[in-house]
């Protein structure tokens, strides 16, 4: 596909605001790619190079973009960057001092490849190597090609589109028909890569994804945890099942290929230079392959005792890790494990993987396991609950003893009961931000007075309001809130939101915060879970968190745990 063709999908995506046309959109685009450059062409509808987990950068900022484009179309710079302060986005600068409408030739691998170069310079000189790159792509391509180059580099692409609709409209544009998106969901959950999976189905059609399996080295979308309020409750579902202690720390996915080693954060994002010392653990372990999951917190090796989240926490933010990691050594407590020296695990009953986590492991101080007991009774399990919050840990979660590893999925294979369940809402939520009003009174000041939360209708691939939060915020994080926002607001509502209400600025849904609420109530304001024009809202909504830089839009809470709280939320009140 021509670089060019794209660019007039980009331009139509731009415009939506409808769900359903964004899927015939990106199905007609996807029709047009080959094998060879849908991956590519996947990548750039996300917004990425490659998924986070490569930690590929490009390393642009607004000076040399500003240059790039002065570069290219011989205009001055100083012209550039008062056309830049007036409009705020240098890929409609660009677009203007092109001024060409004639198509380029280029193809969409020529562009990405050029794009990738980027990432390749590093060092010094590499600032002027990174702008001769941009400006002579820029002098190639027509002015829409290059409003999207440069949006794309900037980051700034914004059209909102959700993976689950990539998929629908992949398996539409290679077939005709959106029946295989449950076997592309498989594999992305399985690889975490939506590009790699596109080639493979573009490349080895059905067949070849249906047969796609857990690889070492790319890292397995996480399994997550339901949540009931009781131990009676989680017995009644489950029956006989697994109870292990919940450990409040960083999620740590390990890969071992030999000796290459590597860790994934529950993003997806490559933690293993945080981990020297789990690292190191993992490479004395005499097996060729491993994946497996675990929970890493910094532990007193002198009182036995495990330190705070707050310690933790720290090792993200410090740069000298070596020096911190003896001071604080993390321990890796593993909970699950999906592959053994080449075989695949995903399929096996949990408490097979869980026998051969307790073969594996034990005797290595960075290294250990979740302690667990097996049980049908809840009083049993209560009194575990009761031992392991008394030891100081989080809570427990309990595991159906048949169930494989559910990649990406939150169910009720796994189900989390914490110390605070105890208290009617004393859960947390949550929420996506989706735009936000401007203050009044003394609020004017920060410039938000409020965000439109949301949260995620896997469902439907979208986000359906529940709250407007206005308070838990400090002064600093409102004015620092309100940069980050405006750093990604949009014109028009995006084609992925769901709302009755307007906010003053609309952005696309990118941050996600933590508020806790009295209640969750019913209301025909808000779009989550509506039917019958009645949705549902939180009562007296707080921010508990700032910006969680550990969760992308879609792990907010969804609309579904919203109804289950709900519901639970009901039954106490019952039993009061
Ligand atoms: P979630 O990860 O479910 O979106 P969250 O980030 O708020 O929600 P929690 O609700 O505290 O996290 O619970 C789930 C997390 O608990 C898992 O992602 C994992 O990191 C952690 N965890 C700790 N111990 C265990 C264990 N034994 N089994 C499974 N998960 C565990």
């Amino acid at each position: 596909m021509k670089f060019e063709d794209l660019s007039r999908y980009f331009l139509r995506l731009e415009a939506t605001t409808k769900r359903l046309e964004m899927f015939d959109i990106l199905s007609d685009a996807f029709s047009k790619a080959d094998s060879r450059d849908i991956a590519k062409t996947v990548y750039l509808m996300q917004e990425e190079l490659l998924p986070p987990f490569f930690n590929v950068q490009l390393g642009v900022a607004d000076r040399m973009v500003e240059k790039a484009i002065a570069d290219a179309y011989h205009v001055d710079l100083k012209v550039i960057k008062s056309s830049n302060k007036k409009t705020g986005d240098l890929g409609e600068v660009a677009e203007k001092y092109n001024g060409s409408d004639k198509k380029s030739s280029l193809s969409v691998s020529e562009v990405y490849d050029k794009i990738f170069d980027m990432t390749r310079l590093s060092g010094e000189g590499s600032v002027e190597a990174k702008i001769n790159v941009l400006s002579s792509l820029l002098r190639k391509v027509s002015a829409l090609e290059s409003k999207y180059i440069i949006r794309f580099v900037m980051g700034k692409l914004r059209l909102g589109v959700g993976e689950a609709t990539i998929m629908e409209a992949l398996s539409k544009a290679k077939t005709g028909d959106r029946k295989f998106k449950p076997d592309l969901e498989r594999a992305f959950n399985l690889c975490s890569d939506l590009g790699y999976v596109a080639n493979v189905f573009y490349e080895k059609g059905e067949d070849g994804i249906r047969r796609f399996e857990v690889q070492v080295m790319r890292p397995i979308r996480p399994a997550l945890a339901e949540r009931l309020p009781s131990a009676e409750e989680i017995i009644k579902k489950l029956g006989k099942c697994a109870v292990d202690q919940k450990f409040d720390g960083f999620r740590a996915q390990v890969h071992k290929n030999g000796d290459d080693v590597k860790i994934f954060s529950r993003n997806l994002e490559e933690i293993t230079h945080f981990m020297p010392e789990i690292v190191a653990a993992v490479k004395r372990l005499n097996h060729r392959s491993m994946i497996f999951d675990g929970e890493a917190l910094t532990y007193d090796e002198d009182t036995g005792t495990l330190y705070a989240f707050h310690i933790t926490i720290q090792r993200k933010r410090k740069h000298n890790i070596e020096e911190t990691s003896e001071k604080f050594p993390l321990r890796l407590f593993v909970f699950d494990m999906m592959l053994l020296d080449g075989r695949d695990l995903m399929n096996e009953p949990y408490i097979k993987r869980r026998e051969l986590i307790d073969k594996t492991f034990g005797g290595d101080a960075a290294i250990s396991k979740s302690r667990f007991i097996i049980t049908d009774d809840s009083k049993e399990l209560t009194k575990f609950f009761d031992e392991t919050i008394g030891a100081g840990l989080e809570g427990v979660v309990a595991k159906k003893l048949d169930a494989p590893y559910s990649a990406g999925a939150r169910n009720f294979n796994w189900i989390k009961i914490k110390r605070s369940y105890k208290s009617q809402l004393s859960d947390t939520i949550d929420v996506v931000i989706l735009g936000y009003f401007k203050g009044r009174g003394m609020r004017a000041d920060f410039g938000v007075g409020a965000v439109l939360g949301g949260v995620y209708n896997d469902k439907r691939d979208v986000f359906e309001t529940i709250t407007k939060v206005g308070s838990g915020f400090s002064e600093a994080q409102f004015k620092e809130l309100r940069k980050m926002l405006d750093d990604v607001k949009v014109t028009h509502k995006p084609a992925r939101v769901d709302s009755m209400i307007e906010p003053d600025i609309w952005t696309e849904p990118r941050y996600v915060i933590t508020v806790k609420a009295d209640e969750i109530t019913r209301s025909p304001m808000h779009t989550c879970g509506m039917k019958d024009e009645v949705g549902y809202a939180l009562r007296f909504p707080r921010a508990v968190s700032f910006v969680r830089t550990d969760k992308r839009p879609e792990d907010s809470n969804t609309t579904k745990d919203i109804v289950e709280m709900f519901n639970n939320q009901k039954k106490v009140e019952l039993k009061d």
